[in-house]
């Protein structure tokens, strides 16, 4: 008897492959399991110290480095490797597929992901491609937990031709873990990361990167007075070197676009200063405070100050 999935709901997929145990797969494991929306669930890992730990934490029915024999029966398999993986490991398995299956992944650039793919899609195969928008700075199985993806969207983006009904099965599965699911070209979504995750990331490494160069600031300092807007980017500095490359080197178009955009910005805002204009700088301060509103009211992150990490007075 399957287990119910959730609000009783019988499970989405009977077999559920998941290629990659790191945190985004472990998440998905755990909330799939949490959830009810898988019957069985195979973990596949090349990593042998990710497969022993994987099997430690009971995370799924089977664990394997086989990626063939692990994927050949499953109904929905899902690559959660690093971007410049995913082409490589589709190459494997895409072939081996059984009719009627659906294979998707959670790559953070979709463009280069649906290029790398498509061409080993045998017929009879959907893809589903996918990108929860949710994460933390950790990496592998014990950095993942079952309500990652809660009230966090997941974006897909059929290619042109994809069965409505795969792409409608791909929806539930993310909404039975919790995330809010959107619909989009791989293009589009290319563009809208690139400034809203991925220019982020690279001026966060770029900050930090600075600061570790400054020859008249000492690193003890540097660490030392981090409360002053500088932690907030150590903490985004922090995330997966690996993941990160691949998603600057295959989003590479839509991140230079926006990096243009981004540099001519900054020069208005150094012209202020220079010119002394508080009124432009005034203007801008306040505008970029109400998108902030605007995210907090939207549930994706918390009006507390600093993040939740101020102690709380008492009385
Ligand atoms: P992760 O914790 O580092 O896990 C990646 C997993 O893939 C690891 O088990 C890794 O094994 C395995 N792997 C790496 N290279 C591989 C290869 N060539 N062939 C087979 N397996 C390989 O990374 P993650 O944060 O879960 O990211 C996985 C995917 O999710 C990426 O495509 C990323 O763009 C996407 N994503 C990440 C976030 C986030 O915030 N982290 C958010 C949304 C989407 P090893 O341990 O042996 O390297």
């Amino acid at each position: 008897m399957p287990e119910a999935g959730r609000d009783g709901a019988a499970p989405v997929f009977g077999r559920l492959a998941i290629v990659g145990l790191g945190l985004i797969g472990s998440s998905t494991a755990r909330g799939a399991r949490r959830y009810g929306l898988a019957d069985t669930i195979v973990a596949i890992d090349a990593d042998a110290a990710v497969r022993a730990r994987v099997s430690e934490l009971g995370l799924a029915d089977r664990v394997t480095g086989d990626a063939v024999g692990g994927a050949a029966e499953a109904d929905l398999v899902i690559l959660c490797v690093p971007v410049g993986a995913v082409g490589t490991v589709a190459a494997e398995i895409a072939p081996h597929l059984k009719p009627g299956a659906i294979l998707s992944d959670v790559g953070s650039v979709k463009g280069s992901v649906v290029a790398a793919v498509m061409p080993h899609l045998p017929a009879g195969v959907a893809f589903v491609p996918g990108h929860p928008v949710a994460g933390t700075e950790y990496s592998g199985p014990d950095a993942g937990f079952s309500t990652l993806f809660e009230n966090r969207w997941c974006i897909l983006t059929p290619p042109e031709g994809t069965a409505e009904a795969a792409t409608a099965q791909v929806t539930r599965f993310w909404e039975g873990l919790g995330a809010i699911v959107e619909t989009m070209s791989p293009e589009h979504h290319d563009l809208v990361l690139a400034i809203t995750s991925h220019v982020p990331h690279l001026i966060a490494y770029n900050i930090v990167g600075t600061a570790a160069d400054l020859e008249e600031v000492t690193q003890s300092e540097v660490i030392k007075f981090s409360a002053g807007g500088f932690r907030d980017f150590t903490r985004i500095a922090a995330s997966d070197p690996t993941m990160w490359r691949d998603i600057f080197l295959t989003n590479k178009d839509a991140v230079l676009e926006m990096l243009g955009r981004f540099n001519e910005d900054l020069a208005a805002l150094a012209r202020a200063i220079r010119w002394g204009d508080g009124e432009a700088l005034h203007a801008l301060f306040t505008r970029t405070r109400a998108i902030r509103r605007g995210i907090v009211a939207m549930g994706q992150e918390t009006a507390e100050p600093d993040f939740g990490r101020r102690p709380k007075v008492e009385g």
